[in-house]
């Protein structure tokens, strides 16, 4: 059966990986829609724009030369920038950005469209509530910012980056702020969404806990 699964959540909540994860164990294709903001932000950025000027970013967001490949990957113009949009300024001006209706409406519109015929995990903010809200499944997943912040620390020492426990807490708790008390599609668990929090969990446990839902729902029915 071709269903959606929503995941969203805070910032380093393990989304990503999560959802990556469930792509391949049930034949999926993951679209990480933070990603697209990312790449809005990482342009504006080049272009030295000031995230915060709703027209410019969302003349960026309309024009953008992106493509998501299948594997995960983000190209803009053909260039490969997955690594370069992940970084601790590339969060902030996406953060900022995210704010805008219009960004908002055309990325959400992509994303829509991309996803339309089913068989995609989507992770993100406002994916149960805005951009899927008929997804087969919805998942929120939480955990303390404590919990969060030594994921997001190790996540960057495997990458040999030079971040201090401080700022990446500081980080994410400005933005879940942020991005939970913004006007257009804040961050909040839809009101059909299973919550789960990770805080005590192995990802490995998380992933079992999330197949079991779609194991009962899809795929024990259509075996
Ligand atoms: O998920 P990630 O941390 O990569 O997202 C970067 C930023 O993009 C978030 O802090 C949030 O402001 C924004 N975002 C959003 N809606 C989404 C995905 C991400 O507003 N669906």
């Amino acid at each position: 059966m071709k269903f959606n699964l929503a995941i969203d959540g805070p910032s380093a909540a393990g989304k990503s990986t999560i959802a990556n994860s469930l792509a391949s164990k049930y034949h999926l294709i993951h679209l990480d829609t933070g990603a697209m903001y990312r790449a809005v932000a990482y342009q504006a950025a080049l272009l030295s724009l000031d995230p915060s000027d709703e027209e410019a970013m969302a003349d960026i967001a309309k024009n953008l030369p992106l493509e998501m490949t299948a594997d995960g990957r983000v190209l803009l113009d053909q260039i490969d920038i997955s690594d370069k949009i992940r970084n601790e300024t590339i969060s902030w001006m996406a953060s900022v950005l995210s704010k805008h209706k219009k960004v908002r409406e055309c990325l959400v519109a992509l994303q829509q469209k991309i996803a339309g015929k089913g068989g995609y995990v989507l992770d993100g903010r406002d994916i149960g509530t805005v951009v899927l809200p008929d997804a087969e499944l919805k998942i929120f997943l939480t955990a303390s910012s404590k919990a969060r912040t030594r994921r997001r620390l190790l996540e960057y020492q495997a990458k040999g980056l030079k971040v201090s426990e401080e700022e990446i807490a500081a980080d994410i708790i400005k933005r879940d702020q942020q991005d939970s008390t913004r006007t257009n599609s804040p961050l909040k668990p839809a009101a059909d969404a299973i919550i789960i929090d990770t805080s005590d969990m192995s990802i490995e446990e998380v992933i079992a806990k999330i197949s079991s839902y779609i194991d009962e729902r899809f795929v024990k029915d259509h075996d």
